[in-house]
C-alpha cells in the first residue's frame, strides 16, 4: 500500500513481445480497489492478445511489486496480473506463464533458482533518418566513449572489459540506475564496463522465474528513465555495433529441493555436476534450436550469434567455456553456487517466456534422460569443420529458421504454454522477420548502390 503524497499509480503489464505497457490511475482509486480489479483495458490493441469482439480485459495489482518511482516521488508503479473478459487469469499473460512454470516444476519435486546478467549499451545519441529516401541509410549510434584509438586511428573494439574510471565514462550512470533499481526493491550482484565500446553489464539478484523476469523488465524501465537524466540512451538490442561484442542476457539455472535447502545440481560425493544437471543440460541443448525463437527473438539477435564475440554458435556445453551455449561457471568450492549458464538469450527476449521455456526444456531432458555427452573444453569457434559436420547442432542462423524450429518442436512447452499463445507469438515474430526481409539495409546500399 502506498504512502501519502502520491497522486498517480501506473498499472503495468507485459505483452508477448516483452514490452512494458502502462496505464495511469488516481492513487485514491488504486487504494480503494487494491484487492480487486483496478484497471480495464482494450486487449485488441495489444499485438497478439485478443480479437476486437472480445477485447475487454482487466488488471489486478500484484501488491508486492508496488513502489514509488525514485525519479518522481508523486508517482508509484505496480506490476499487475491480467484477467480476461470472464474474470479468469489470462493465459497469454507472460507473468502468469512464469508463475505457472514454478508450480509445474514444484509438482515434479524441484524448486528453480534463476539468475541473470543484463548486458546493454549506453549511447549518447541514436538516430534513424526516416526522412531519407533510401530507408535505413542514415542510421547512426554515437557513443560518449571514443571508439577510435587517436594515435593509430584503429577501431578500439573488444578492449573495454573492466575499464576503470575515468576511462569508464558510464559508471556514474550505471550507479544512478542501480540506486533507483534498489529503491524499487530489487538488488544487484556486480556491475562493470563490458568488452565493447559503451557496453555495460549489471548482474541482478537470483530468485524464482517470476521475480527474475520482473527484475529484467524493471531494470530496463529504470535504465530508460534514469539514464536520460545524464543524456544517455540505454540500448538493449543484442548487436547494435558491427565488429564488436553484442549483448547477452545469460540465464544461470539450478534446481533445488522443495525447501530450497539442497542444490540438486551438485553431486556431493564427487563434487561434480549431478546426473540431474547433466540431463537438464541435455534437454536445453536438444531443444536449443526451437528455444532460440524465444530466447533470441529478434532478427538482430542472429547478428550476435556468430563466431568470435563470446556469444554461442554451437549447441555444446563446457566448463568455463565462453564459446559454448552452456557454460558451467567455476564456483571456487562454493557448493551452493553450482549452476549452469545458458548463453543464447539476449536482452530483447520476453524474460518471462524465455526463462520459462528454458526451464521446461531442461525438465524435458530430465524426463527423457537426455545425456548431453562430453563437455567441449576447446574454443568452439576454432572447431575443425570435419568434426562439426553432422555431429554438432548449430543455433539457427536467422529468426525465420528459429521460428520454423519452434513450430515443429514445442511439445516440451505445452505443460505451461498454450498453443494459442505460441501461435500468436509465432505470428508476431514472423511479421517482424518478413518486414526486415523486405527492407533494404544500410550495408546493402554500401555494397550494391554502384553495382
Ligand atoms: N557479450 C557476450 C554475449 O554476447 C558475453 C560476454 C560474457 O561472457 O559476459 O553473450
Ligand atoms: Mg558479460
Ligand atoms: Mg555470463
Amino acid at each position: 500500500m502506498g504512502i501519502a503524497g502520491i497522486d498517480f499509480v501506473d498499472l503495468q503489464y507485459i505483452d508477448l513481445n516483452g514490452f512494458l505497457r502502462s496505464v495511469t490511475v488516481p492513487y485514491k482509486s488504486y487504494v480503494e480497489k487494491v484487492k480487486g480489479f483496478v484497471g480495464a483495458f482494450d486487449g485488441s490493441s495489444v499485438e497478439g492478445f485478443q480479437p476486437i469482439n472480445k477485447s475487454d480485459m482487466f488488471l489486478k495489482a500484484d501488491e508486492k511489486t508496488y513502489s514509488v518511482l525514485p525519479w518522481n516521488e508523486k508517482k508509484a508503479r505496480v506490476l499487475t496480473e491480467i484477467y480476461d473478459f470472464y474474470g479468469k487469469r489470462y493465459q497469454k499473460d507472460p507473468r502468469y506463464i512464469a508463475s505457472l512454470v514454478t508450480n509445474y516444476i514444484k509438482e515434479q519435486g524441484f524448486s528453480p533458482l534463476v539468475g541473470t546478467e543484463i548486458e546493454f549499451f549506453l549511447f549518447s545519441s541514436v538516430s534513424i533518418d526516416i526522412e531519407n529516401p533510401i530507408r535505413g541509410l542514415g542510421y547512426s549510434l554515437s557513443s560518449i566513449e571514443q571508439p577510435w584509438d587517436i594515435d593509430t586511428l584503429t577501431l578500439r573494439t573488444k578492449k573495454a572489459y573492466h575499464h576503470a574510471e575515468p576511462n569508464d565514462k558510464l559508471a556514474k550512470t550505471r550507479e544512478d540506475i542501480i540506486n533507483s533499481f534498489e529503491k524499487m526493491g530489487y538488488g544487484f550482484e556486480a556491475s562493470h564496463h563490458e568488452v565493447a565500446v559503451s557496453q555495460n553489464e549489471v548482474s541482478v539478484k537470483a530468485g524464482d522465474p517470476l521475480f527474475v523476469a520482473d527484475e529484467v523488465i524493471t531494470f530496463k524501465y529504470v535504465a530508460r528513465n534514469v539514464a536520460i537524466q545524464n543524456n544517455l540512451i540505454p540500448v538493449f538490442m543484442p548487436k547494435p555495433l558491427f565488429g564488436d561484442n553484442g549483448s547477452g542476457l545469460h540465464f544461470h539455472l539450478s534446481l533445488w529441493d522443495l525447501d530450497m535447502k539442497k542444490n540438486l545440481f551438485l553431486d556431493e560425493t564427487s563434487n561434480e555436476l549431478s546426473q540431474l544437471a547433466r540431463y537438464f543440460i541435455g534437454g536445453i541443448l536438444h531443444h536449443g534450436r526451437s528455444l532460440a525463437a524465444l530466447v533470441a527473438p529478434t532478427t538482430n539477435s542472429y547478428h550476435r550469434l556468430v563466431p568470435g564475440y563470446e556469444a554461442p554458435v554451437y549447441l555444446v556445453w563446457g566448463h568455463s567455456n565462453r564459446s559454448a551455449a552452456i557454460r558451467i561457471p567455476a564456483t571456487a568450492g562454493k557448493k551452493n553456487l553450482t549452476r549452469i549458464e545458458f548463453r543464447s538469450p539476449d536482452p530483447t527476449c520476453n524474460p518471462y517466456l524465455a526463462i520459462s521455456a528454458t526451464l521446461l526444456a531442461g525438465l524435458d531432458g530430465i524426463k527423457k534422460k537426455i545425456d548431453p555427452g562430453d563437455p567441449y573444453e576447446l574454443d568452439v569457434y576454432e572447431m575443425p569443420k570435419e568434426k562439426l559436420k553432422g555431429n554438432i547442432a548449430t543455433l539457427p542462423k536467422s529468426l525465420d529458421e528459429a521460428l520454423e524450429e519452434l513450430e515443429s518442436d514445442n511439445e516440451y512447452l505445452q505443460p505451461v504454454f498454450s498453443m494459442e499463445l505460441l501461435n500468436s507469438y509465432i505470428e508476431i515474430k514472423r511479421n517482424e522477420s518478413d518486414m526486415i526481409r523486405m527492407m533494404p539495409n544500410p550495408y546493402e546500399i554500401y555494397m550494391y548502390l554502384n553495382l
